[in-house]
């Protein structure tokens, strides 16, 4: 049987470029300059098992990657002649990745299978659309047992079956990179990575429990936290390294890198015994589990950033979303990592359930005062997207809070509100990231040229994209400044 793998559609039908990240969520840019691709770590797990647990012949390919839109997408597929296509698809694209996967099925006779975050919250929706087989929640298993024919009644989290048990990280083979160069997407890679990465997984799932987060609700149903054995990791790294000459370094991308401290202390360990440490790393944390001990450990084992999910600066908003950190920890941890030479990226959301206002332009004084003390070196600010299949969603619909006139692919953390509070609308909410946006991009420029390291982010800038790209970027960051000072002019 011939197995296409499909990744989302790379451009949408307005031209925009997706950036598919459909465990968190995806968004998308209007600027190819704006543009990178997440490795789709799930599809690239179950790519390397199909291949390893069958004879099958399986075509792991990346619509993203290569920037396809429909049309282009679909004439590279139906080329492949697959019996079997799988996609994962975000809500933020299901639209038009159910219409290409139709065309598939019309031109070559596929089956289709539909799993990830959109499949999970509407099964039956995607059933009745054509699609053959719907997969609910961490997937890997479920293709394997599908692609060996198992009975349809007996295949656990296949749609309407009961869910299948949390699979065991330590069987999953490392993921697919033969037919993709797992290097293209670390250049121009994530826009904060500073070098050549390799986006890597040491562990699955998260202990948490905030109530938008697709992977805690959607995927695994339950607060967990998997670690892969230290020792494959480390061949992981060793094996990537061998086979790629760019790679600088690895940015360990799962939800929490560091969810058990004997963890941690282990992989750095292995990582310098192994003679790694020249490998620059960052990873995303959890602040509750990060410690002096710890971030020493990192830091001299080649981490050079840690990322964190700080998200508001309202203990309100905080405790309605569940994730029950202590802003003073954060700081803390912020201060330790500095003194320690970490550098410090922070995660930030507006229009969290609980928010209004008031609560976040909270959020943007913390994320002022934090870049201004130089705690944070770089930072991300979304809109906080009630995303099918979590907790938030479910409230915002019961609420009657969902705006009239969305659309699926409105579901877009980057640029777009999808409800309107009462006491918030939704012009509000992307008002105030907007704000948010034009006060970290002032806050940093100043610090850029205060501190002569405006030469370092020309010279990155420059490497990644280009002269062109270069221009695209300086004169966005140019007027977003002449922006900003004319709002501080006005008041
Ligand atoms: S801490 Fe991050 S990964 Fe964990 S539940 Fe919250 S948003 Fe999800």
């Amino acid at each position: 049987m011939k197995i296409a793998i499909a990744n989302s559609i790379g451009r949408d039908k307005h031209g925009n470029y997706i950036i598919h990240s459909p465990s968190r969520w995806s968004e998308s840019v209007k600027s190819r300059f704006h543009w990178f691709a997440y490795y789709p770590w799930e599809l690239a797990y179950l790519s390397s098992l199909l291949k390893q647990e069958t004879k099958n012949n399986v075509k792991f390919i990346d619509g993203c990657l290569m920037r396809l839109d429909k049309k282009a997408y679909s004439k590279h597929i139906i080329a492949e002649n697959p019996d079997l296509l799988i996609i994962e698809s975000a809500t933020r694209m299901i639209e038009e990745n159910v219409e290409l996967a139709l065309e598939v099925k019309a031109a070559v006779g596929a089956k289709l299978v539909f799993a990830g975050p959109h499949a999970s919250a509407f099964p039956q929706e995607l059933m009745d659309m054509g699609i053959d087989y719907v997969c609910v929640g961490e997937y890997e298993f479920t293709v394997l047992d599908i692609v060996r024919s198992k009975k349809r009644s007996e295949i656990l989290g296949l749609y309407p079956n009961a869910r299948r048990p949390l699979l065991d990280v330590k069987k999953l083979p490392w993921p697919e990179d033969i037919d993709v160069n797992r290097m293209e997407y670390g250049h121009p890679g994530e826009p904060s990575s500073e070098f050549r990465e390799i986006q890597m997984y040491a562990s699955r799932g998260c202990p948490g429990n905030c109530n938008f987060c697709v992977a805690r609700h959607v995927y695994y149903a339950r607060a967990n936290w998997r670690p892969r054995e230290v020792a494959d990791v480390i061949n992981e790294i060793k094996y990537l390294r061998e086979k790629y000459s760019l790679m600088e370094g690895v940015f360990f991308d799962e939800e929490v890198h560091n969810g058990d401290k004997q963890f941690i202390l282990k992989l750095t360990g292995a990582i310098i015994e192994n003679g790694l440490s020249d490998l620059k790393f960052e990873a995303m944390c959890d602040v509750r589990f990060l410690d002096e001990q710890v971030m020493i450990a990192m830091k001299n084992a080649g981490y050079y950033k840690i990322r964190i999910g700080i998200e508001s600066a309202s203990e309100k908003v905080m405790k309605v979303m569940g994730k029950a950190i202590d802003l003073r920890k954060v700081i803390s941890t912020l201060e330790t990592a500095k003194k320690i030479g970490l550098k410090t990226y922070g995660t930030f959301i507006f229009g969290a359930l609980g928010s209004d206002i008031n609560e976040d332009e909270k959020t943007i004084e913390l994320i002022e005062e934090l870049s201004a003390d130089n705690l944070l070196d770089n930072l991300q600010l979304s809109i906080c997207t009630p995303q099918p299949g979590t907790p938030f969603y479910k409230y915002v619909l019961d609420k009657g809070l969902l705006r009239e006139d969305v659309k699926e692919s409105d579901f877009d953390g980057g640029s777009i509100a999808v409800l309107d509070y009462p006491d918030y609308t939704h012009r509000q909410i992307e008002k105030t990231k907007n704000k948010a946006l034009l006060a970290r991009d002032h806050v940093f420029l100043s610090r850029k040229i205060k501190d002569n390291s405006f030469g370092e982010w020309i010279r990155l800038i420059f490497r990644r994209y280009g002269l062109i790209g270069f221009l695209a970027k300086a004169s966005k960051r140019l007027i977003r400044e002449i922006r900003f000072q004319i709002i501080k002019w006005i008041k």
